[in-house]
């Protein structure tokens, strides 16, 4: 495999950019008509079983242009936190990505989708409800959906997230912990939390090569996510020393620019129907449509 990193010096320059072109209060005021006007988009990058090289999994990441540019995510997701306008965002990140996985997901029969939600979204919003309305709306099994948990701030009201996660259990949601290993507690949400699967943070698969102490820090993960017997998915996957590592670790499922950098959902058909004639894997009488 050919590490995949299309434009990512362009992409780069454009970021850089940005900075210096946008401070808060105006991307604050950009964000607001981008959310009225729903312009937002989603991307999705697809999960990959590294035994068998099938695509099992997509993960939505949310998308904002401005002016030729992208924003990157992280920048405008706490702008939106920040401003009040994070549900909007969740509503129209959760109806599009559900809305495009709908109709490809026949083509790929056991994929599933995941869906990114902050901690703070998750301590105020009806998401649960919303995300039970669209999967029936878009005929999509909630037991196909997993909600990515980042903890990107340390929460007061923790027992009212666990509510709100315990009731997306319930509607057979998947759960997992996001960049695990970063967070201000992810072993006490590990701990406490329903979750069903947990992510390695891409700054430890990065460095797991070039330090010891990250190497036993990975390989401890994955046997201890295993004997919790949770899905394991390892992020940020550049290269195909850390493919063969993590196999050997027990690792069995991976995302990063090695395999494919996030797409919008034309680019996305085009790359699937090429990964499967490249790997010989037959989709049997279901193409993948466009
Ligand atoms: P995340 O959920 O941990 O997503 C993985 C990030 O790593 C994505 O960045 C993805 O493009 C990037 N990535 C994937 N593979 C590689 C790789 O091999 N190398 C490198 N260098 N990067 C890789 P992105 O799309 O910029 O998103 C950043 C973060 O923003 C996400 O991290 C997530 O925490 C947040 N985010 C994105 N979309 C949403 C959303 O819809 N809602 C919420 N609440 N957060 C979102
Ligand atoms: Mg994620
Ligand atoms: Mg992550
Ligand atoms: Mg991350």
């Amino acid at each position: 495999l050919e590490p995949f990193v299309e434009n990512s010096d362009e992409e780069k320059t454009k970021e850089v950019i940005n900075q210096v072109e946008f401070d808060n209060t105006e991307l604050m005021f950009h964000l607001k008509i981008a959310i009225e006007t729903s312009t937002l988009d989603v991307f999705f990058q697809p999960q990959i079983e590294l035994n068998t090289n099938r695509v099992i999994g997509f993960e939505a990441l949310a998308r904002w242009e401005l002016n030729g540019s992208f924003i990157p995510p992280t920048r405008f997701i706490a702008i939106a936190e920040k401003g009040g306008m994070i549900s909007q965002l969740t509503a129209i990140i959760i109806d599009k990505s559900l809305q495009q996985f709908s109709t490809f997901v026949s083509s790929i029969k056991q994929s599933c989708l995941s869906i990114n939600l902050s901690a703070l979204e998750l301590s105020q919003s009806d998401v649960p409800d919303l995300l039970k309305q669209k999967a029936a709306e878009y005929n999509i099994a909630p037991s196909r959906i997993t909600i990515e948990i980042t903890e990107t701030v340390l929460l007061e009201k923790n027992t009212l997230s666990l509510e709100i996660l315990t009731r997306l259990r319930l509607m057979d949601f998947k759960l997992s912990i996001d960049d695990f290993g970063t967070g201000y507690s992810s072993v006490n949400m590990l701990q406490n939390g329903p979750f069903t699967e947990l992510k390695i943070d891409r700054a430890f698969i990065s460095s797991m090569h070039h330090s010891i102490q990250t190497w036993v820090i990975v390989e401890s993960i994955i046997e201890m996510a295993t004997r919790l017997n949770l899905r394991i998915v390892a992020e940020g996957v550049e290269d195909n020393a850390t493919i063969d590592s993590l196999i050997r670790m027990g690792c069995t499922i991976a995302q990063g620019y090695v395999f494919a950098k996030p797409m919008a959902k034309s680019e996305l058909l085009t790359w699937l129907n090429d990964w499967h004639k490249i790997h010989n894997i037959s989709l049997k009488n279901d193409k993948v449509s466009f």
